[in-house]
């Protein structure tokens, strides 16, 4: 624990200068507590692959269990689950403290959420929900980041495939003055009122993707939110459990391209 606090003084520039040194001490102490809490929330979702590695590694060395095809299968997915969570945090991290390089140009986001969901739509089970898109043809380009977009959208999209059994996914592209609004509305899972102020929060999973969607890392909402407001735009949530999910962005609409 830091505890550098100087007390205060009764002579205006010492006591001045004493509280801007407290404020100071504050803010470092909040860091070091984030920072602490980064690293104790990232060693609890190691610890999961890490020990299913090592307990089949350890089984296979003392020729306890073969090592099937299955298996290896199974050891390879759980180091891709690690490999991908370290390079989440690496993301969300340079995100996080504004060191994410954007290359913002004016595109067409009706050309990019096709791109994306021809990409998707191989996801798609012939059991499972449809994907439709409803874009206005006269939207005006976007100024953006395209590959910084395309991941908010795989992101989102993806999520309301992995979290929808049936029923139907649909992206709408609305304008307002400014900006253009997505949603990704989807009839899946839904999420509870007491969960829903938390899913934008690093590591955040509900009990139900933990124990059912083991491929997740609990980062995919912190980067999509980093990445719109990065681009300026906001992003909310509206969900009814068992009903159906929706995911409401902005992005700024190229300023030049807007009538006045
Ligand atoms: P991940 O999907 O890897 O677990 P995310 O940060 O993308 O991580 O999402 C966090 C959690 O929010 C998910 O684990 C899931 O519980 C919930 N969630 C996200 N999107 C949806 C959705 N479309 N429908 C239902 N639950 C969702």
């Amino acid at each position: 624990q830091l505890d550098i606090r100087l007390p205060t003084s009764s002579i205006p520039e010492i006591n001045r200068l004493s509280r801007s040194f407290n404020r100071m001490a504050m803010s470092l102490e909040q860091v070091e507590q984030k920072r602490r809490e980064l690293i104790g929330d990232l060693a609890h979702e190691l610890r999961t692959p890490m020990t299913t590695i090592r307990g089949y590694l350890e089984e296979i060395v003392d020729e306890r269990i073969p090592p099937t095809a299955d298996l290896l299968d199974r050891l390879i997915k759980e180091v891709r689950r690690v490999e991908r969570l370290v390079m989440d945090l690496q993301l969300l991290s340079k995100a996080e403290a504004g060191h994410l390089p954007l290359h913002l140009q004016s595109i067409s986001l009706n050309s990019l959420l096709l791109h994306v969901s021809e990409n998707l739509s191989t996801q798609l089970r012939e059991d499972g929900p449809t994907l439709t898109l409803d874009c206005p043809s006269n939207l005006p380009p976007v100024w953006v980041d395209p590959d910084r977009t395309e991941q908010i959208l795989v992101n989102l999209v993806g999520n309301a495939l992995r979290y929808t059994e049936q029923g139907q996914i649909v992206v709408q592209v609305r304008r307002d003055d400014r900006n253009a609004w997505v949603t990704v509305a989807d009839t899946g899972l839904g999420i509870a009122p007491k969960d829903l102020p938390h899913v934008f929060n690093r590591f955040w999973r509900s009990q139900h993707s933990r124990t059912r969607h083991s491929s997740g890392t609990g980062l995919g909402l912190a980067i999509t939110q980093r990445l719109v407001e990065l681009q300026g735009g906001t992003i909310n949530v509206d969900s009814q459990l068992g009903i159906g999910s929706k995911f409401q962005f902005s992005l700024p609409l190229t300023v030049s391209t807007l009538t006045q």
